[in-house]
């Protein structure tokens, strides 16, 4: 499987970072937080992210179960990245803050935040059957 690797910033460049994932696919939630947001993310390993700088600019925030942790600049408040309910060992990457990045080319499918507990279940079942079949 190759790799490629990614690049991007939070708004005001104190946050960077790096990650690498096979290809880009993306996904919008609909929950609470990603809805005022408007994130699109992409998932990677978390041996496959790097925090390139800013670790000093970098705030949380988590709300509800706490499972998931959401990063901000304290400086513009752009979010770049999560650890992400489904998934709290590795990461999510937010597309809208990576360079070169042209959403309207990229498919983007539904996670049904706001059903969270469905949502997931439906999720890890297709992954088991893509990894199946692969
Ligand atoms: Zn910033």
């Amino acid at each position: 499987m190759t790799l490629s690797t990614w690049s991007g910033a939070c708004h005001c460049g104190a946050v960077r970072f790096a990650f690498q994932a096979p290809s880009l696919r993306a996904f919008a939630c609909n929950c609470s937080l990603c809805h005022q947001r408007g994130a699109i993310w992409v998932g990677c390993a978390d041996a496959h992210f790097q925090l390139l700088g800013g670790n000093d600019a970098l705030s949380t925030y988590a709300f509800g179960t706490h499972t998931a942790t959401h990063y901000f600049c304290r400086r513009c408040g752009a979010a770049p990245f999560s650890h992400p309910r489904l998934a709290p060992a590795h990461w999510v990457v937010n597309l809208r803050c990576v360079d070169g990045v042209d959403l309207a080319t990229l498919e983007i499918h539904p996670f049904d935040g706001q059903h969270w507990e469905d949502a997931a279940r439906a999720w890890l079942q297709a992954q088991a059957m893509a990894s199946a079949v692969r």
